[in-house]
């Protein structure tokens, strides 16, 4: 009964619709499916309507962009009230916010004599979808100026890019604050996926545990076995949740769907603690 519990549709930054990430995780016999684009409730309808179809289940999620100085932190909410005013808010800010972020990183590049337009890249996203990078790095694909989205990446989308420009987003704490606000389950996604020095400090953990932080997104291709090691042992020491997840992008990323997943009981325990939305069942 695998249960991958992080996955991104055109929604957001991934290739496929939502109905086909839900048909994909049921050929990859993935028996629930967590659907947590970025920033946007807007797949969780037609997955819906598609897990009933393929046999699979539902559990509706986000995963929510949060920013401390430099420093961007991911957060993954299950089950949220997607009506709650004060996540809706923070969620339009920040989609709004990514997409005159995405112009000003256009303009940089464009400046820079790297041929990209704006009218490419938003060909490149979905009407109402989460606006990020990767939808640059499509463009490029699309122009055949890069081969890969890894590709644009290494040379000209990295957070060390001269290209790089940040969007709103809010601080972890009040985005846990929010989650929970909302009835949901806030769980940091990869907290160590950064680079050394750039991961999710202990501390930082501490202050979103007690905001009400659920879990930790222990089991993650960016996480090597020291990554594991430490997570699981923090887990333990702070009574977190521990959850596995593929980050599935379709073909954005190498990412197969349950390459990681999550033990029955962790979901169990994530569904008592929700108040927001209900999960999908076949
Ligand atoms: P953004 O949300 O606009 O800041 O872009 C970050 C997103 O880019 C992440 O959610 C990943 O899905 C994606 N991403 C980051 N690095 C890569 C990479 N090397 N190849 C493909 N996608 C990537
Ligand atoms: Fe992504
Ligand atoms: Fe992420
Ligand atoms: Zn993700």
């Amino acid at each position: 009964m695998p249960i991958d519990l992080h996955t991104h549709s055109t929604a957001s930054d991934g290739t496929e619709a939502p109905a086909v990430v839900v048909a994909r995780a049921g050929q990859a016999g993935v028996d629930t499916v967590g659907l947590t684009d970025h920033d946007t409730t807007l797949g969780w309808a037609e997955a819906a309507t598609a897990a009933s179809e393929h046999g699979v289940t539902l559990v509706p999620g986000i995963e929510v962009s949060c920013s401390r100085g430099r420093q961007s932190i991911h957060l993954l909410a299950y089950l949220p009230d997607p009506t709650h005013p004060d996540l809706t808010s923070e969620l339009v800010r920040a989609r709004t916010s990514r997409d005159t972020r995405l112009e000003r990183m256009v303009q940089r590049m464009a400046d820079d004599g790297i041929p990209v337009t704006l009218d490419a890249v938003r060909a490149q996203v979905e009407e109402g979808a989460t606006a990020g990078r990767p939808h640059i790095a499509d463009a490029l694909v699309a122009e055949g100026v890069v081969a890969h989205r890894d590709e644009a990446f290494a040379r000209w989308l990295g957070n060390d890019s001269p290209y790089y420009v940040t969007h709103y987003a809010p601080d972890p704490v009040r985005a846990v604050e929010v989650v929970r606000a909302a009835g949901g389950v806030p769980v940091v996604a990869h907290p160590w996926s950064g680079t050394r020095g750039r991961v999710v400090s202990d501390a930082l953990v501490e202050e979103m545990v007690h905001a009400g932080l659920a879990g930790l997104e222990v089991h993650h291709r960016d996480h090597d076995g020291d990554a594991v090691l430490h997570l699981t042992e923090l887990a333990a020491a702070m009574g977190l949740l521990v959850t596995g997840s593929s980050d599935y992008h379709g073909n954005g990323k190498r990412n197969r769907i349950g390459e990681h997943t999550t033990a029955p009981a962790v979901l169990e325990a994530i569904e008592e603690q929700a108040t927001g939305t209900a999960v999908v069942r076949p």
